[in-house]
């Protein structure tokens, strides 16, 4: 064991390019090297034995936990009887047809059919595709750019790297490029003026949307993309009134709004969308991870009535429309989507999302409640952030060259739990599976308590 430990270590090392990762230092051996082998519930296993309580749910998408048997077995099915057929020119299999009915089942009222991707990536490409083509049936072929938030994540691609608003995703890759805008993010704790209220904040931020709206004209601008909660950004719920201030003002330049639920969508917030949690009226809604829980790799665009009425009119207009994936609407992935969602309902995760949610970020609030370095504990369901700080008083940020943030997260590991170090910022972040129990979230809190004082006393 120990000998094949050594090999796939090596084989590891020279052959396999990480995403996200530090190339040079992991190909020289001198970054964290892990090898998954198992999970169970909450828990994964490496090859070394090593068992870890993952309070971040992979990339906060094992929503119902690992080792699902309803889910294999529901794959593997699908796998025997038909593993593949396209979905282009009208064509269906029973599994993605159930999915999709499913899905608008559980949808905001007003949303009508559901595109299928393969990542939360290719399904915001997806949608500002049909927002340009939208646009362009009802003849504004000015009316393109997209405005999204600093801090925002929708994706690595070229276009989707360029809506997410975080510097690492940008440098040396050329982005972001035309026509995307950034716009303020919706984050209390680092706001400039630090008189402002919450409700001041949010109409603060919609002033600087209205601004940028009519600096580079409103019929240049076609739609605002925004998570409901911020999440590889920091984790930062939206301040009071926020999206109805930004709702205001979309509506007033006939600007379409989504919501990138890639994170927040089947449960994540305690609530089936984070849509309608924060009282959101997009107009087309981004769902991956939570989908499928990641047993199996599938995204969506959900699109509202009253796109689709235009949307259907491109079609008479422009022919059958030119956008598609091999793999969309993939019977394997949908019918662990379907398996999933299934999971989701009988096991009451939404509420459970919901309840232990609360339990976990009260005692995590708690747990850290007075230490003199960290600014902030906030969060929304089971979705947890603590931030940081130099000083408390001057709300005066660490210097990144101490990492922080990672130096936590590893003294976290150490004890045996997983939480992520967010990319900028010195941001510990949790998003555990929705069936966490209280007990698991009880042991996250000791951890974490005992790993901020490891590294900051
Ligand atoms: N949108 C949001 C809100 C996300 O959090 C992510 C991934 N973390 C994405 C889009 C991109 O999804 P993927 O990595 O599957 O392309």
């Amino acid at each position: 064991m120990a000998d094949h430990d050594n090999e796939l270590n090596a084989w590891d090392r020279d052959h396999f390019f990480h995403p996200s990762t530090h190339m040079g230092m992991h190909a020289r051996g001198e970054s964290a090297r892990r090898v998954i082998a198992g999970g169970e519930g909450c828990h994964i296993t490496d090859t070394t034995g090593k068992r870890s309580l993952d309070a971040f749910a992979g990339l906060y998408c094992v929503n119902v936990g690992y080792g699902r048997t309803e889910i294999a077995e529901a794959i593997a099915e699908q796998a025997r009887e038909l593993a593949y057929y396209h979905a282009y020119v009208g064509h269906g299999t029973e599994a993605s047809i159930t999915l999709a009915r499913m899905i608008i089942e559980r949808a905001p009222a007003h949303m009508s059919r559901v595109y299928f991707g393969l990542s939360g990536s290719d399904a915001n490409e997806t949608n500002i595709k049909l927002i340009w083509y939208y646009n362009n049936i009802l003849g504004r072929p000015e009316k393109k750019k997209i405005i999204s938030r600093w801090r925002g994540y929708h994706g690595s691609g070229v276009m989707t790297g360029s809506l997410t608003g975080l510097s690492l995703f940008h440098a040396h890759f050329d982005l972001p490029r035309a026509p995307v805008l950034h716009t303020e993010a919706p984050y209390f704790f680092r706001r400039e003026d630090r008189s402002m209220t919450e409700a001041q904040f949010s109409a603060h931020c919609a002033a600087k949307l209205e601004e940028l709206i009519l600096s580079e004209g409103p019929d240049t601008i076609a739609a605002f993309i925004g998570e409901p909660i911020l999440g590889t950004g920091g984790i930062v719920p939206p301040p009071e009134g926020y999206w109805a201030a930004i709702q205001a003002v979309l509506k007033k330049y006939d600007i379409l709004l989504v919501a990138d639920e890639v994170v927040t969508g089947f449960g994540r917030l305690g609530t089936m969308f984070g849509s309608t949690h924060y009282g959101m009226e997009p107009d087309l809604i981004t769902i991956a991870k939570g989908l499928t829980s990641a047993y199996a790799p599938l995204s969506g665009s959900i699109v509202s009535d009253r796109l689709w009425q235009v949307l259907v009119q491109g079609s008479d207009d422009f022919g059958p429309m030119g956008h598609g994936w091999t793999y969309s609407a993939h019977p394997i992935c949908a019918a662990a989507g379907v398996a999933n969602l299934r999971l989701i309902d009988d096991l009451g995760l939404v509420q459970n999302a919901g309840t232990i949610g609360a339990h976990f970020r009260r005692g995590l609030a708690n747990a850290l409640a007075g230490h003199a370095h960290v600014g902030e504990v906030r969060g929304d369901g089971l979705m947890a952030a603590v931030e940081f700080v130099e000083d408390r008083d001057d709300r005066r940020f660490f210097d990144p060259a101490r990492k922080v943030g990672p130096a936590i997260a590893a003294a976290l590991l150490d004890r045996g739990v997983i939480g992520r170090a967010m990319p900028q910022g010195d941001i510990l972040g949790f998003a555990p599976p929705l069936c966490l129990t209280e007990a698991e979230a009880d042991t996250v809190i000791a951890a974490a308590a005992d790993a901020v004082k490891s590294v900051l006393g």
